[in-house]
């Protein structure tokens, strides 16, 4: 018995791949032409997909016609909120995004996310009946609705169904760390998505990651996976914010940088903008910004290394500073990288790959992560019956 009906699987090849012939499905499906003529129509008529005339390719190639979304079909809604701001966007299936509401934080989680309600409101409002599930990117670690700890954010505890107003309380509200639905994004439609096994790592105010697996994000027990920054790979004395001594993130922060400048600490609100402002000098040549990068970049390629170690990926994207550092710190990242290898992996270690989609990748994994469970049988079904 097959898992997923016909019409399931062909609209999750076309979310994939929107624009695909119907030669092309049929031929990647292994279905016949006529099966997938028959499925179109269907999908058609029940507002999931369009089709459009294409040219014939090759001398012996017949029209056929090209498959994507329909103009009134089901919505996500990806809510974004990150350290200096939120973005709420609703995306087609395929991956086109409609329309975007962004705002800046306020003082309160409360008052943050009375404005992201709005934005939700005001979608539904623009798209009637088509939103079909929300999911929300933090920039903190989250059990299932509920934010535990978002330390930049100063979020502690704060419950995002609180984010639900009238027809959206009726909606499945999935909630994710920003960097597990950027690696998502990075292995469905970036830099990961000829590998079956990918490690992501992103560093902003701390650095984050996830391990993808055949399409999907290890998310450990309660989904709390993925606080690589919080590996005890860095200097033993000096205590992270996480509480605990010694944590990787203490040697690439911006702390560190400025340690290695002989600067003054930054202010926790501006540490993110200290350290675009030393890589923008290393990028200018400014010399001492030059080799704090580098002894930074160094310890990231450490790290990575441990990982590799210990993780067995098939590639290592590099997201947010990880990819400045990729690029201004090629050499020593590189350098430690094969130094921290065991000696087995040195001759065709994982590429160190940068990121394709950068900030707009949590966004991208959390419409990702909706269409995951609307392009299911009773999903289908409920949007055919709605
Ligand atoms: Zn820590």
């Amino acid at each position: 018995m097959p898992t997923r009906s016909r019409a399931a699987t062909l609209l999750r090849l076309v979310h994939q791949q929107p624009g695909i012939t119907r030669a092309d499905a049929a031929r990647t499906l292994g279905m016949g032409t006529g099966l997938i003529a028959e499925l179109t129509a269907r999908l058609t008529g029940q507002h999931l997909l369009s089709e459009s005339p294409t040219a014939p390719s090759g001398a012996r190639g017949r029209p056929t016609t090209a498959l994507t979304a329909h103009p009134d079909g089901p919505l996500a809604l990806a809510v974004v909120i990150a350290h200096e701001g939120w973005r709420v966007t609703a995306v087609e299936l395929g991956g086109r995004t409609l329309g975007e509401t962004a705002g800046s934080n306020h003082r309160s989680a409360r008052s943050t996310l009375r404005a992201i309600a709005a934005a939700i409101t005001a979608n539904q409002e623009a798209f009637p009946d088509r939103i079909r599930a929300i999911a929300v990117s933090v920039p903190g670690t989250v059990g299932g609705t509920r934010v535990l700890q978002a330390p930049g954010l100063e979020w502690h505890g704060v419950e995002l169904n609180q984010l639900c107003a009238g027809a959206s309380c009726a909606l499945p509200l999935l909630a994710g760390n920003d960097a597990s639905f950027a690696a998502l994004a990075e292995a469905r439609r970036g830099a990961a998505a000829t590998a079956r096994t990918s490690l992501y790592l992103f560093i902003e105010a701390g650095l984050g990651g996830a391990v993808v697996d055949a399409g999907g994000v290890v998310g450990g027990a309660n989904g709390l996976a993925g606080e690589f920054g919080h590996l005890p790979f860095g200097d033993r004395s000096r205590r992270c914010v996480c509480g605990a001594f010694g944590c990787w993130n203490t040697s690439l922060d911006a702390h560190s940088l400025a340690r290695l400048r002989g600067e003054p600490d930054p202010k926790h609100a501006h540490e993110v903008t200290y350290v675009r402002g030393v890589l923008a000098a290393a990028s200018a040549g400014v010399v001492p910004a030059i080799d704090a990068v580098e002894q930074v970049s160094a310890e990231l390629g450490r790290g990575v290394a441990g990982l590799v170690n210990a993780l067995d990926p098939e590639v290592v994207i590099l997201g947010g500073f990880a990819r400045d550092l990729l690029e201004l710190g090629s050499r020593p990242l590189h350098d430690a990288y094969v130094a921290g290898l065991m000696s087995f992996r040195r001759g065709d270690p994982p590429s160190l790959i940068p990121a394709r989609f950068d900030e707009l990748a949590p966004g991208i994994g959390a419409a990702e992560q909706c269409f995951d469970l609307l392009l299911d049988d009773d999903q289908l079904s409920a949007w055919v019956m709605r």
